[in-house]
């Protein structure tokens, strides 16, 4: 038994997406432990998503190879190729996207949780994500677009990615 923290971010409400991104956790046998509609401080999403400089070149990173598979060049949009400068550029974007209203945070509990809600979401990147997966489904977002308009990208759902951060946030979003 494993248990794992989902965010249902600010783009997926306002488009009328909880339900359904409910119902996907359900009909797989996830268990629906605790949930709540939040208002998220900075504060808060400054330690969900926090000031680590590995986390953020990943993150940077995945631009970086976004904008090289569509042979496009980050300098003209971003005036960096760092993947650290890049990624912390994303990282502000994400706070105040995940800041710009209301979310849901909720602990998911089953066999093996934390792998089975990552797989029901998806890769980070919509346009990469598989049919059948909740980001796949729903969005089509990409890092050169997002960067372009400077915001995070639009991919509707946070979800524990190890047993260790899920203990993290868990402890972070809920007083269980
Ligand atoms: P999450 O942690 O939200 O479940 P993830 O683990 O799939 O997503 P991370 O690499 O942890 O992906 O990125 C955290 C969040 O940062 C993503 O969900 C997305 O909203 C945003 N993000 C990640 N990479 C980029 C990018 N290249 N451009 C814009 N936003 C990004
Ligand atoms: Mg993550």
């Amino acid at each position: 038994m494993e248990r794992t923290l989902v965010l249902i971010k600010p783009d997926a409400v306002k488009r009328g997406l909880v339900g359904e991104i409910i119902t996907r956790f359900e009909r797989v046998g996830l268990s629906l432990e605790e949930m709540k509609i939040v208002n998220a401080t900075t504060e808060i999403v400054e330690q969900h998503y926090p000031d680590d400089k590995n986390w953020i070149r990943s993150v940077g990173k995945k631009t970086l190879d976004t904008y090289q598979k569509y042979n496009l060049n980050i300098v003209e949009d971003l005036g960096t190729d760092d993947a650290l400068e890049v990624g912390n550029l994303i990282r502000r974007w994400l706070i105040h996207q995940i800041t710009s209203g209301p979310i849901i945070a909720i602990i998911l509990s089953g066999n093996h949780a934390i792998e089975v809600a990552r797989k029901i979401v998806g890769n980070t990147v919509p346009l990469f994500a598989e049919l059948g997966t909740i980001r796949g489904d729903f969005s089509i977002d990409s890092p050169d677009l997002s960067t372009k308009e400077k915001r995070a990208l639009q991919n509707l759902i946070h979800a524990s990615a190890t047993i260790e951060e899920a203990k993290r946030e868990i402890s972070l979003w809920f007083e269980v």
